[in-house]
């Protein structure tokens, strides 16, 4: 299947890159990067996620420390917690675990966090700033998406991009990366009508819907590249948005789940990570 990338493979080749400028760092005497992960409740998903970036973390030398709270706390306890973090100068990123327990208000606790701790690129400046074409943080998720792009050798300039989802951690700045790299965008969502015939025309589909096999090959385009974001759990199983089996033969690239985006995700918190303790530190990247 040669018209698969596998995000697994390009994170196994960015990390190794990313763990060579740390240990160039640590030569020279600097500190070791540092995240702090905020972890409320007992949500499984959520303690799987949270494992999962521990490890990538230590395979490219990134401290990690992780307060776990329970799924009773409040919100004041919470806060204190990011204002510490904020307040110490050896934590380089905050990542707060989403989603919290219900009755918390997540989006005021990540506006708590300091915008130059904020890796994964979700408080109002860092957002702001995005929107605006500074330099800030930029979430993982449509960082990872970009880089498999790259990685493909996907052509955007004068492509139409359609994406699927609208959220503010993948599909809105997803589309304004692609915007970027000058891709003609089209967004859906739940109330857009006639999805088949917008998503037909597209260079680049990417879905971010979170149903299980929701596009099917009578959604694509012969020959379109189709970036599958999207993580359920069916029987047991990680399965995507896209319907690999049926779409596979007629993209020119796809993306697999698992194995695809969300391998990249992570790398992107790394990399996001490592541009902040560059920052903190006073080093060039
Ligand atoms: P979300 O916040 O639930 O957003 C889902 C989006 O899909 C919404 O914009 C929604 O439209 C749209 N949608 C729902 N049903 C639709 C339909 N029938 N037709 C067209 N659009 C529809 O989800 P998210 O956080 O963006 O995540 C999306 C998926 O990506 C999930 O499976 C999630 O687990 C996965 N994900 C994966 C990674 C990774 O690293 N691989 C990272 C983040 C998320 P409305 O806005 O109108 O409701």
């Amino acid at each position: 299947m040669d018209n698969v990338v596998y995000g697994s493979e390009l994170a196994v080749k960015l990390k190794q890159d990313l763990k060579m400028k740390i240990e160039n760092s640590i030569a020279q005497g600097y500190r070791l990067p540092q995240l702090a992960v905020v972890l409320v409740g007992d949500d499984p998903a959520s303690l799987s996620y949270v494992k999962g970036k521990e490890k990538a973390c230590a395979q490219v030398g990134v401290n990690t420390i992780t307060y776990t709270l329970s799924d009773t706390a409040s919100f004041d306890e919470i806060k204190t917690l990011i204002e510490t973090l904020n307040q110490d100068s050896n934590v380089d990123g905050i990542l707060l675990q989403l989603p919290l327990p219900n009755g918390l208000d997540s989006s005021e606790l990540v506006n708590l966090i300091a915008p130059d701790k904020d890796v994964d690129g979700l408080t109002p400046l860092n957002m702001g700033y995005f929107f605006n074409n500074c330099k800030g943080f930029v979430p993982c998720t449509p960082l990872g998406v970009m880089a498999l792009l790259k990685e493909g050798n996907v052509t955007l300039e004068g492509k139409h991009a359609v994406v699927i989802g609208r959220s503010q951690l993948v599909g809105k700045p997803l589309a304004q990366l692609l915007l970027n790299s000058n891709c003609t965008v089209t967004m859906c969502h739940s109330k857009t009508s006639q999805l088949k015939e917008i998503t037909q025309l597209a260079d680049i589909l990417i879905v971010a819907v979170g149903k299980a096999k929701f596009i099917t090959a009578d959604y694509v385009k012969k020959g379109a590249v189709v970036i599958d974001v999207g993580v359920n759990r069916v029987d047991g199983k990680l399965v995507g948005d896209v319907d690999f089996a049926s779409v596979q033969p007629k993209a020119s690239l796809i993306t697999p789940v698992p194995k695809g985006v969300g391998p990249m995700t992570i790398t992107m918190l790394l990399d996001n990570t490592y541009q902040a303790y560059c920052q903190h530190i006073g080093k060039d990247k």
